[in-house]
């Protein structure tokens, strides 16, 4: 277990600010076809916790992106700032957010069988399908 990080950084367009001080170095990617909609490519989120410092609060733009969660950007320039979990509170961001970050890993790729093809990563990580993954997230019912 690595400790968490601080990171601070904004969008393209400087309209949102983004402080983070519990960042987990460990890199989630996701495959699903939702994420590589989003931002064309597979996305790589860092855990950020609940609790995130943010000026520019009115610039952020929420799309209710599923039943739990809902993603973050900024309406102006069209930067991903977040995924966040309705049920936790919790957000990912992307890792690509905070350039300065350093000692950060893959730790686990979310479906799997999602990715296509033409894309592989070289570094071995932890890997889930997507059944797997609803089978660890999906809520109690
Ligand atoms: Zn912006
Ligand atoms: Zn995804």
């Amino acid at each position: 277990m690595k400790d968490f990080v601080s990171g601070e950084s904004s969008c393209l367009c400087g309209s949102v600010k983004i402080k983070a001080n519990n960042i987990s170095p460990n890199i989630t990617v996701c495959h699903c076809d939702m994420c590589r909609k989003w931002g064309g490519g597979p996305a790589l989120a860092l855990q950020c916790g609940t609790e995130l410092e943010i000026e520019g609060d009115d610039q952020i733009h929420v799309f209710d992106s599923s039943e739990w969660a809902e993603r973050g950007f900024c309406a102006n320039c069209g930067t991903h700032l977040f995924y966040r979990i309705k049920g936790t509170g919790e957000y990912s961001i992307p890792a690509g957010f905070f350039p300065e970050l350093k000692g950060l890993e893959i730790e686990v790729q979310y479906f799997s069988d999602k990715r296509p093809d033409y894309y592989c990563f070289t570094n071995k990580s932890k890997e889930l399908t997507g059944a797997e993954v609803f089978a660890m997230y999906a809520p109690e019912k």
